[in-house]
């Protein structure tokens, strides 16, 4: 078993615990999608598409008063070490499932009757924490093709190793670790559209990983924006 973190508070990939995983976001990475978004959290590397709003196939999934949203999160066979099958697992549906309730609070289609939004993820490599990281691109993507949003949606995802809560939990820690919180944030309204919650915890460690979590999706927030502005303002300034 690997040791998760040392006598100085070191984890082991080398950081702190209050500390999260190099991020980067680039904006506008597919022609042929509406919008688009490639993110490396940590060694998690991720493409989000965005498609729409456009005509809902099949027919009796359109909503005459508004527009709907479709999520698809995909693993490609390589994106673990050992070979992933590539139809969609129970996992997939299920993380499918949250990104899109996630995503549905900040999106606003009530313009776009009949019409539908999807939103495609691949993850081409998993670390841990890969939900958080395609909701952060997945985001992103819809900002880039033009979806008027209530807010941006932020996610990072804190734990518990080694009896420490700590931000960011990566691959070793979700998998040796004592528990793993997902959680995705709209910063300006100050409202949660996801937690999830892997482990037990006391009353005081949940409160305390939340708001390390929240913490992290905040961090996130500035590197979407710093993202987005990279690819709409000369010199990633408004
Ligand atoms: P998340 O990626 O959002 O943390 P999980 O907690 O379910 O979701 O998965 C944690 C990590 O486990 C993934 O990021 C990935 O690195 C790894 N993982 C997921 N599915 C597989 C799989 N089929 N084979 C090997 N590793 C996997």
């Amino acid at each position: 078993m690997t040791q998760l973190m040392n006598e100085n508070g070191i984890r082991c990939d080398g950081r702190r615990i209050d500390q999260i995983r190099n991020v980067s976001i680039k904006v506008g990475v597919l022609k042929n999608a509406d919008g688009s978004a490639y993110i490396e959290f940590g060694k998690n590397k991720i493409l989000a598409g965005v498609f729409g709003p456009r005509d809902v196939h099949p027919k009796h999934m359109a909503d005459q008063d508004s527009g709907i949203l479709r999520c698809r999160y995909h693993m490609s066979p390589f994106s673990v070490t050992e070979r992933k099958n590539p139809a969609p697992s129970r996992r997939e549906i299920e993380i499918s499932k949250v990104i899109k309730e996630a995503l549905q609070s900040a999106v606003i289609l009530k313009d776009f009757p009949r019409t539908v939004v999807d939103v495609f993820i691949e993850i081409l490599q998993a670390d841990g924490g890969s939900r958080c990281a395609a909701l952060d691109a997945a985001s992103v993507a819809l900002v880039d093709a033009g979806i008027p949003m209530r807010d941006m949606v932020s996610a990072c995802a804190a734990g518990k190793v080694a009896d420490k809560i700590v931000l960011d939990v990566n691959d070793e820690e979700d998998k040796e670790g004592q528990a793993d919180m997902p959680v995705a944030y709209m910063p300006n309204l100050g409202k949660i559209t996801l937690m999830q919650l892997d482990g037990i915890l006391t009353p005081d460690e949940y409160k305390k990983c939340l708001e390390t979590a929240i913490g992290g999706c905040k961090q996130v927030y500035e590197i979407q924006k710093k993202a987005l502005m990279e690819k709409y303002f000369k010199n990633g300034e408004a």
